[in-house]
């Protein structure tokens, strides 16, 4: 079938009382102002290395949206935690100028729902879905056989996108395009901010003021299932550094600054 290209993302987008249903607008304004932080001089060293993070990224996305012929065909692995939300925010920048049909309504992605959920990310995740219009495919399962059955359940899906880190368990050896290991339900994954580092992933988030879930103010630096996350030890407050109307002992997420102590907090 040949590629229908519209002379606008919106031409035949889903219209509903005359207003442009589809994920345009929230696109378009998400990407105007990643545009402008992109166009300003950045104000500090970190914020500028973020800005240089983000045009690799969105290059990743970029040729992702090129190299597969439909929106269908690629999923976003979501599961509220923080590097995910950045990779979600970059992903609708970059559509924001798709061309290669109308976007539609939602998003696809797909949640793998920890076997001792925190009721803290479930409820983030929930707002996620209503604030960034997804189309969650949630499953209570392990996570082979949850790709597994979303991949049968979405057959278009060939790539999705995760938000991996280089120093995420497994991340050391990844690059922006890897087809699962052996054994794994096959699909591409494709990995945007796989060298931003802990402290470039909040600047993001702090920069742009996006909400993120409430555990990380709590001194939650990675998010997993209650039996196996903790906040983390590196951030726990003493009399000198808590600050005023912190009642749980430790440190905001953000406040930590070294890769390697991210994980401090998980047991595995
Ligand atoms: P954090 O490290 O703070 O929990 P995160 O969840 O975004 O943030 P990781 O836990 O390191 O990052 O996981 C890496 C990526 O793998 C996620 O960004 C997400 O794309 C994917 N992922 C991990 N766990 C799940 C899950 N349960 N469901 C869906 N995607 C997941």
């Amino acid at each position: 079938m040949p590629l229908r290209v519209p002379k606008d993302a919106d031409d035949n987008a889903p219209v509903i009382n005359g207003h442009d249903a589809s994920i345009l607008p929230l696109c378009a304004k998400l990407a105007a102002r990643v545009n402008a932080f992109l166009q300003t001089e950045a104000e500090t060293p970190l914020l500028k290395a973020v800005q240089e993070q983000t045009r690799v990224a969105l290059g990743v996305i970029s040729t992702a949206l090129d190299r597969y012929r439909y929106l269908d065909e690629i999923s976003l692995s979501y599961n509220g935690g923080k590097d995910c939300l950045v990779l979600l925010i970059l992903l609708l920048c970059s559509l924001a100028t798709y061309k290669k049909a109308p976007l539609p309504k939602e998003l696809h992605s797909v949640y793998i729902i920890s076997s001792h959920p925190f009721k803290e990310v479930d409820a983030f995740v929930d707002d996620s879905v209503t604030t960034y219009s997804l189309d969650l495919a949630r499953y209570a399962m392990p996570m082979k056989e949850a790709f597994k059955r979303y991949l049968e359940e979405h057959k278009k899906v060939k790539a999705i996108l995760v938000g991996t880190r280089r120093t995420d368990p497994h991340g050391q050896s990844l690059t922006h395009f890897d087809l699962t290991d052996s054994g794994w339900p096959a699909f591409m994954r494709v990995h945007p901010v796989i060298d931003w580092h802990y402290a470039e992933i909040w600047a993001f988030i702090r920069h742009f003021e996006i909400p993120y879930c409430p555990l990380y103010d709590q001194g939650y630096t990675s998010l997993g299932g209650t039996t196996d996350t903790h906040p983390n030890p590196a951030l726990k407050a003493t009399e000198g550094n808590m600050k005023e109307n912190q009642s749980q002992g430790f440190r905001p997420a953000y406040e930590l600054v070294e890769d390697r102590a991210e994980r401090l907090g998980r047991d595995w």
